[in-house]
């Protein structure tokens, strides 16, 4: 009888745990993610999360200071308001700016770009508030969900 002289292969190696991929970086992964807790950041969908954050935020401030010129229609805000009046009907600017978590300006500078486009009505209250209310809140919710996400 021959001995076996051929080793079975070795088993896959499938380590629960490697290197965080940030070099100077010694701390393992868990679950075989490719960074660390603390260089989760680094990830290529966080990065680019981040970036849409710090976007739109810049865009807000645009907004703030210089109005409507500086709205993206079709970026997150502009599309966050439209939903949101959408869902909600007819709303107070200062509501808006309350419920979206927005400075009142910023609000003033959306509405007046939604306006440009001829989407919203507006009137005022008694007290003087502009209430703004979509025209076609159908129409619009369905050209704000065929629009790409920008994530
Ligand atoms: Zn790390």
């Amino acid at each position: 009888m021959l001995a076996r002289t051929v080793a079975p292969p070795p088993r896959p190696h499938t380590p629960s745990t490697r290197a965080c991929k940030v070099d100077a970086c010694e701390l393992m992964t868990r679950e075989g993610k490719p960074f660390c807790p603390e260089h989760v950041d680094v990830h290529p969908y966080v990065q680019n999360l981040l970036s849409c954050l710090a976007n739109r935020q810049a865009e807000e401030e645009r907004v703030r200071t210089a109005g409507a010129l500086e709205v993206d229609i079709d970026g997150i805000t502009a599309r966050e308001l439209v939903l949101h009046l959408s869902l909600h009907g007819a709303r107070t600017v200062e509501r808006i700016a309350r419920e979206l978590q927005l400075d009142t300006q910023i609000v003033r500078g959306y509405v007046a770009a939604l306006d440009e486009r001829d989407l919203i009505t507006q009137s005022t209250t008694n007290r003087g508030s502009l209430v703004v209310k979509l025209r076609d809140p159908e129409r619009c919710l369905s050209q704000i969900t065929t629009f790409q996400s920008v994530a």
